[in-house]
């Protein structure tokens, strides 16, 4: 499953999408609300979202924490060969890098798959 870090939190692509902005959302942090957006930054409810493409291929980066070590708040990225962070056209091509790579569907659990375009700046400490 694909996502981002908000705040150094995970939050899961929620299959839906912003009414106004069609970017997608995330579970809110706040109670009252279901989802926010954060290109519009707005907390929203469950008739402020609709359906997101089931064709929608985000790209992604890959990260685990620091030495795979699941209690470790560092995360640690798969790099390219100029060292900057390796850029997957959608979540299947990472993966298939990963088997690849010596890596197993259970290493893969503990992967994150981020949809870098969605971050938020802030976030990536
Ligand atoms: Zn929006």
């Amino acid at each position: 499953m694909s996502g981002i870090f908000i705040n150094g939190d995970w939050h899961e692509n929620t299959d839906m999408i912003c009414c106004r902005c069609k970017l997608p959302v995330w579970e809110s942090n706040n109670p009252g609300y279901t989802y926010q957006c954060l290109n519009c930054d707005e907390d929203l409810y469950v008739h402020e979202v609709e359906e997101q493409d089931p064709h929608y291929l985000p790209k992604v980066i890959v990260a685990r924490r620091v030495d795979g070590i699941i209690i470790n708040t560092a995360l640690e990225y798969v790099l390219d060969d100029s060292n900057e962070k390796r850029v997957f056209i959608n979540q299947a091509a990472a993966e298939a890098f990963l088997l690849g790579a010596g890596f197993n569907s259970e290493d893969l659990e503990h992967m994150y798959f981020i949809e870098f375009e969605h971050e938020p700046k802030e976030a990536t400490t």
